[in-house]
């Protein structure tokens, strides 16, 4: 490669080469070789000259021509500019191609904006969220795009300290949170989250708020009630105040209950599995539940208890004991006097299961999905007098999910239900043969 200055040479070239020829030219009286070689150095520039605008001409992919002395010199720049230029472009291919990279696995959909509002780049997930087509949609305005009434008067207000939430153009089932950065020389960039999870627990709270005050306040009128009528009354004689009395016991102890089924159920969605877990004695746990419910139907079902002695899972006892009292006591408050309760704890396909069956009034079919649901009740009036919380089922999932198990219910209107938790993690303790019925 040719780095010096070529120019001195050149001209002394030229200089003493004319020099030559025109003293030759004088001397051997030739004049016309003085002619001849300054029309051949003509020529050869031109043909020089030539091959450089052909080449100029032609696609820039190519090597530019060689040559010698100053055009060596002049070809050989140009080469080295086009080497130049070609490692910049490489590089910058190279950078955009991180930055796509880069803005496809961002979180979020991502578009850039230009001045006047026109999208002119945007990622995957934006493509995603708000059913873009590259390239067919690159140059449109984004207002055209994204019709909804709420992002329309974002656009036209032009906060942009503050975001706005549409549902999806693609899923209306989905909610998106949509922000406008400005950024550079009047560029902006819209960035979209999907929020659908956020949004839904944000509504869960709302409802589980709104659905706790509404349990408290029926009880706490009650009493308000109660006491209003207490204050009244002219003598406070035994007998008068046995009815007020009970009453307010009754829904004491319905404040109560509902207080300890929350405090229970926040440990269970909020603690880990605590220390105290080993295998528990199932036949003791169940006798002693069963025993329990049998005192809370007073008679008025007959329970029958039936389990294999040999099966034990490992958990923690108060937790299980919990889930197994639900599922007993609900099996009493929704079965009419008279009715059966049939307990079992077995075996089957690969679990061991509790099956907690009933005479009852059962559970029409689309009310099944949601009966695990906190506050969830099919007839609301009728399971609130009957004392419940609501949260019983709720607990029994939470409980049966720490210990690896799932809920199954199956039922049939005035016909019974059967509640069964199953265990896949269980283990044979003892004899497989041993079984009671009680
Ligand atoms: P509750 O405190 O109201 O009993 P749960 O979460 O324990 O709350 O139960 C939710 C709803 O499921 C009840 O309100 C009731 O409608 C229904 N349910 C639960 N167990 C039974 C059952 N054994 N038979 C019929 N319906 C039941």
């Amino acid at each position: 490669m040719l780095m010096s200055n070529p120019w001195p040479a050149a001209a002394f070239r030229t200089a003493a080469g004319g020099a030559f020829i025109t003293l030759f030219g004088v001397a051997t009286g030739v004049p016309w070789l003085v002619l001849a070689a300054g029309s051949g150095l003509l020529v050869y520039n031109l043909s020089q000259a030539y091959r450089l605008e052909r080449w100029l001409r032609a696609s820039r992919r190519r090597r530019p021509p060689r040559g010698n002395g100053v055009w060596g010199h002049i070809f050989d720049g140009l080469d080295r500019q086009q080497l130049q230029q070609r490692t910049r472009r490489t590089r910058l291919v190279r950078l955009l191609r991180r930055f796509r990279e880069g803005a496809n696995a961002m979180p979020d959909g991502t578009i850039v904006l230009s001045a006047g509002g026109d999208m002119q780049w945007w990622n995957r997930l934006a493509s995603r969220y708000l059913g873009l087509r590259w390239p067919q949609d690159r140059g449109q305005r984004i207002a055209n795009l994204i019709r909804h009434p709420e992002f329309a008067a974002y656009l036209a207000e032009r906060d942009w300290t503050a975001a706005v939430k549409i549902p999806s153009p693609q899923d209306p089932r989905r909610t998106l949170e949509i922000r406008i950065v400005p950024y550079g020389d009047h560029q902006q960039m819209l960035l979209a989250r999907d929020i659908t999870e956020l949004h839904r627990l944000e509504t869960m709270r709302r409802d589980f708020v709104g659905n706790v005050s509404h349990e408290l306040r029926t009880p706490l009128t009650v009493l308000q009630g109660m006491s209003e009528q207490l204050g009244e009354m002219e003598s406070l004689d035994a007998e008068e105040l046995a009815r007020p009395l009970a009453l307010m016991d009754q829904q004491i102890g319905r404040m109560t209950r509902l207080v300890d089924d929350l405090l229970l159920l926040s440990r269970l969605e909020t603690e880990r599995p605590a220390g105290e877990r080993g295998t528990i004695d199932m036949p003791a746990l169940l006798t002693e539940a069963v025993d329990e419910a049998r005192a809370l139907s007073n008679e008025r079902h007959s329970i029958a208890l039936t389990m294999d002695e040999s099966l034990g899972i490992d958990g923690d006892r108060d937790e299980i004991r919990s889930a197994i009292s639900n599922l007993l006591s609900n099996a009493v408050k929704y079965t009419e006097a008279g009715g059966r309760i049939d307990v079992r704890w077995f075996a089957a396909e690969g679990a061991a299961c509790l099956a907690v069956a009933d005479t009852g009034r059962g559970v029409p079919p689309h009310h099944i999905p949601r009966l695990t649901e906190r506050f969830y009740r099919v007839d609301h009036g009728r399971a609130s007098r009957d004392g419940g919380t609501g949260l019983g089922l709720a607990i029994v999932k939470h409980v049966l999910s720490r210990h690896g198990g799932r809920l199954e219910v199956t039922s049939q209107v005035g016909v019974g239900s059967t509640f069964t938790a199953l265990f896949p993690d269980y283990q044979r303790v003892g004899d497989a043969s041993a079984s009671t019925v009680s």
